[in-house]
């Protein structure tokens, strides 16, 4: 079948040509004018159907969402709005679609709404958008990393380590559920879990990525992550995708300049080949911007938002630096924060935006964290208080890269593991890294979802990932 894509067929110059579509079917107008959708752009089809040529029965079963195929004629159109439409010569019913049951109206439909039907959510403007731009960023993410000669590691899925140290696992088990064995104390043991193994879903490829860098050189992993937080943030999935590069022979330094660079490479190509659907996003925006009273709109647009961001330097400072500013920023002289601001205390989300949209007005990277709330393997530095931490701080968002220099001395780790409790024995692999010809080494990771949020100006995090997992989502 000799299909041509609507994205394609637009942008042919209307000469006498026949074609074949596909698609579903958005609206007919007065038994004459389809609408026509087949998901490869927002833009429908007008395919125009002359009276009396065909069937009373066959346009009865036209209705919305049926889907369609359809041979004809291209020709320019006289309508507004669009440069040419499709003279139908024949008209086949793929499959039919009773309009009474559809739930999907030709009316805007609340994301909420939407959220509860996440197998037609793709069927709407909204979603189509946000999906073939996700699908963009996925392709940009390998190809920024294949010009730069990183090698695709595929680090596991099933895993025993627990890299974040902040036990939101789930946990993987070939327990018998009736019988499972049992500690002296009566407590099931766990340590049977696989066979013999205790084992879960990774939080992240960090580790493992680890090795790979310390003998490749320079690998990223691009994968499902899972943590099991009860959380119902606009931010956190229990199932979301991470970009992971880990770096033999590089810094902090390296590794930031490497994550500005990323960002912005993976959103330059975004905007040049997703410019209707970030347009079209930007406008329904824009549109929703209306309602708020004038001090809760945003200062910039979506598209002019994207351009600042890689046309400019993101901030760089220190975690000092960062609760310097939050401390004599009027919001928290007012009391505005809810959480107390503190050296030493981990920042939350409502401190990251205010740094962010509030007092530099781009992105920011904070630097060397305090050790207490940063994992084991991250760098210590001279002062022994801070690590080689790195946080890419976004608007709109707050954090969506944690990354640092990784601790490459033995001595220094096994000591920081100590303090943490963190059993060397079972992490032997990975301290083996640092005995047999270690190096100085630095990765980040990126939540991908969070990214596709900030590229396509969506609020929920569940609106940017085709199956959402987190607490009280859909059934499958
Ligand atoms: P947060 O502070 O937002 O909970 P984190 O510090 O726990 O994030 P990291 O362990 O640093 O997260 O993971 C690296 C990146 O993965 C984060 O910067 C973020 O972009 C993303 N990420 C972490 N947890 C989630 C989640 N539950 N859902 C979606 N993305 C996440
Ligand atoms: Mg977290
Ligand atoms: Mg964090
Ligand atoms: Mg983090």
């Amino acid at each position: 079948n000799n299909r041509v894509k609507i994205s394609q067929l637009l942008t042919w110059e209307p000469a006498q040509q026949e074609v074949t579509v596909m698609g579903w079917v958005r609206t007919f107008r007065n038994n004459q004018f389809i609408a026509l959708n087949d998901g490869s752009t927002n833009t429908n089809l007008q395919v125009v159907v002359e009276l009396g040529k065909f069937d009373e029965a066959l346009l009865k079963r036209i209705t919305t969402s049926a889907a369609l195929k359809i041979r004809g004629v291209v020709i320019p159109s006289l309508g507004k709005g669009q440069k040419l439409e499709v003279k139908a010569d024949s008209i086949e019913i793929l499959g039919d679609s009773d309009p009474e049951k559809y739930p999907l109206q030709p009316k805007k439909h609340s994301l909420e709404f939407l959220r509860d039907i996440a197998h037609l959510r793709f069927r709407t403007n909204t979603f189509a958008s946000v999906f073939r731009i996700r699908h963009s960023l996925a392709f940009a993410v390998h190809k920024f990393f294949h010009e730069r000669g990183f090698l695709y590691l595929h680090t596991p899925i099933v895993t025993a380590s627990d890299a974040e140290g902040a036990g939101e696992m789930f946990r993987v088990t070939t327990l018998p559920f009736d019988n499972p064995p049992r500690n002296e104390d009566g407590s099931i043991n766990f340590k049977e879990d696989f066979f013999g193994r205790s084992t879960n879903l990774t939080v992240s490829g960090q580790l493992e990525g680890e090795l790979g860098a310390t003998a490749l050189g320079e690998i990223y992993t691009f994968g499902p992550t899972f943590r099991a937080e009860n959380s119902n943030t606009t931010r956190h999935l229990a199932e979301f995708w991470m970009i992971e590069p880990e770096m033999a022979f590089c810094d902090l330094e390296d590794n930031m300049n490497l994550a500005e660079a990323f960002i912005k490479y993976i959103i330059r190509y975004a905007m040049e080949h997703n410019k209707e659907d970030i347009e079209f996003l930007a406008s329904r925006l824009a549109e929703e911007e209306k309602q708020l009273p004038a001090d809760k709109r945003s200062e910039m647009g979506l598209v002019e938002k994207l351009e600042f961001v890689v046309n400019n330097d993101f901030e760089r400072i220190t975690y000092t630096e960062a609760i310097d500013i939050l401390l004599q920023s009027t919001p928290y002289k007012k009391k505005k924060f809810q959480y107390e601001v503190k050296w030493g205390v981990d920042m939350q989300s409502e401190h990251e935006r205010y740094l962010v949209e509030k007092h530099f007005k781009k992105p920011v990277i904070v630097t060397n964290y305090p050790k207490e709330f940063k994992a084991f393997y991250m760098r210590l530095n001279d002062d022994n208080k801070t690590v080689a931490a790195m946080d890419i701080l976004a608007p709109g968002i707050g954090e969506i890269v944690g990354g640092s220099q990784r601790e490459e001395r033995l001595s220094v780790l096994e000591a920081r593991m100590k303090e943490m409790n963190i059993p060397a024995e079972e992490l032997w692999w990975y301290l083996d890294t640092r005995r047999f010809g270690t190096v100085p080494h630095a990765g980040f990771g990126l939540g991908f979802e969070r990214m596709v949020q900030f590229v396509t100006g969506m609020g929920n995090i569940r609106d940017v990932i085709a199956f959402p997992r987190a607490p009280k989502t859909a059934e499958f």
